[in-house]
């Protein structure tokens, strides 16, 4: 896949012209430190994303522990009854349908039958995968893999089957790999039931040489102790088009592409004679793996922020007995960065971001997963727009100023210098909203215009 490219309109260029030219010094600085650097992790990384011993934000204390594995989708029904009384999120659910109805008929731009349709379509991959079975199988199946381990299988050294490994997952539609030690307090205490006929199941790691899914836990080999963890680029056109239905399908096509990748990937190491389990958002927190691996920082989200994509990717990841050298975590001044910006805060409509100065230990809800740094969310009020939107919102994701996934000289010249002038962050941020970054699109023109699957990462 190539590079997102965004042009510069000469408009653009014209109205930002004033920022340029106070930051002129900075922009030419900014170039002395752009380049592409030859990071362990990727084929083509910039300079200014340095490598170091433990990552930037995240630090946890004794209250850190393995997360129960109910999201927001599980809690929100619970805790909006809590709040409003019985019958609240039913009643919810029955305007937010009636509304998504009107809206359609109306040809709100946006929520048209097309618009809402394309999501549908994006979900299909990973909506027919469920943690343990199908593509998401924890096992070998006849006819796609040999069922013998140890049949066929490929040595060579850590550096080697890194490289090794990472190629393929690239192959597969991952734009960033890395390798993370596997961290057994990441690692969800469940899965949650997929419906009501269903238990939860513990997740356990016990001396076993196969991963392994019974009637009441899944089990995994404690000799998994690489994690390859991934990040696919979101669809940035369309993540423009957000809060709407149209819009959704950014993460939906995520979340897809992420299935297709971790699956494939999975039968690729089994097929070297390695043990593998392939996860989306199941089974173990995606964020701290990818910070250990190098993909990138953690924000003010709350949620990852890499160097070539923002905060617009979808994070998946396999365990493996398949030895690999580990990469480290990086530091390209994100931190500093989202200490000053706060725009994701500030355009989210729900006013679920904080906008604290400093991270803190202080959690928001049962939502939250305790014991670490952070600049911690409200999702019980970003959840609460998202039935009142009819839409997923990623307002915030779009907003993000990290969220270019081009190449164009002023970000990288921006990027750099913030990566090591954290007083100029201000100025970066101003320039951001000189360019229009962050604004709307108009939804209709995406069908005609706009369409951009040949840009998508
Ligand atoms: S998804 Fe929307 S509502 Fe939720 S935090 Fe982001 S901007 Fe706010
Ligand atoms: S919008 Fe600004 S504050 Fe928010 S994550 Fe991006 S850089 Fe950080």
């Amino acid at each position: 896949m190539e590079e997102l490219r965004k042009p510069i309109g000469r408009r653009s260029l014209l109205k930002a012209g004033g920022f340029v030219a106070a930051t002129g010094t900075l922009g030419w600085l900014g170039a002395l430190v752009t380049g592409v650097g030859t990071g362990s992790n990727q084929r083509k990384r910039a300079r200014w994303v340095k490598t170091v011993v433990r990552p930037t934000l995240g630090e946890t204390n004794a209250d850190y522990k393995r997360f129960s594995g109910f999201d927001m989708f599980a809690l929100y029904r619970p805790l909006k009854t809590q709040h409003e009384g019985t019958g609240s999120f039913e009643a919810e659910q029955v305007s937010k349908a009636k509304r998504l109805i009107a809206w359609t008929n109306e040809k709100k731009p946006g929520f048209s039958l097309p618009d809402q349709k394309l999501s549908e379509g994006a979900w299909t991959v990973m909506r027919s995968s469920r943690p343990g079975t199908g593509l998401l199988s924890w096992t070998r199946t006849p006819g796609r893999t040999s069922t013998e381990p140890s049949a066929q299988r490929y040595t060579a050294s850590p550096e080697e089957m890194a490289n090794t490994v990472k190629a393929a997952a690239r192959l597969y539609g991952a734009r960033l790999v890395g390798i993370a030690p596997m961290n057994e307090s990441y690692v969800n205490l469940q899965v949650p039931r997929q419906d009501e006929k269903e238990k939860d199941k513990d997740i356990v790691f016990e001396d076993v040489d196969v991963p392994e899914v019974t009637d009441t836990k899944f089990v995994i080999p404690r000799k998994m102790k690489w994690v390859v963890a991934i990040a696919i680029p979101m669809d940035i056109e369309l993540l423009a088009r957000t809060p709407t239905p149209l819009g959704d399908a950014a993460s939906a096509l995520g979340y897809s592409h992420s299935a297709f990748v971790v699956s494939s990937l999975a039968v690729f190491i089994r097929g070297l004679g390695y043990e593998a389990i392939p996860c989306v958002n199941d089974t173990a927190q995606s964020i701290p793996f990818a910070l250990d691996a190098g993909i990138g920082e953690l924000s003010r989200l709350n949620k990852l922020v890499t160097p070539e994509f923002g905060p617009a990717v979808r994070l998946c990841k396999v365990f493996t007995d398949l030895p690999m050298a580990y990469d480290k975590p990086v530091d390209f001044g994100l931190v500093e960065f989202c200490k000053t910006c706060k725009k994701c805060a500030e355009v989210c409509p729900s006013r679920a971001l904080s906008f604290d100065d400093e991270p803190s230990f202080k959690t928001k809800g049962p939502w939250n997963n305790p014991g670490h740094k952070t600049w911690f969310e409200d999702s019980y009020k970003c959840f609460e727009y998202w039935q009142k939107s009819g839409s997923a919102c990623g307002v915030c994701l779009a907003s993000c100023p990290y969220t270019k996934g081009d190449q164009a000289w002023i970000h990288e010249g921006v990027k750099a210098i913030a990566s090591i002038a954290p007083a100029t962050d201000g100025v970066f941020r101003i320039m951001d909203n000189a360019f229009g970054y962050g604004k709307q699109h108009d939804p209709e023109q995406w069908w005609t215009k706009d369409q951009p699957s040949d840009r998508r990462g």
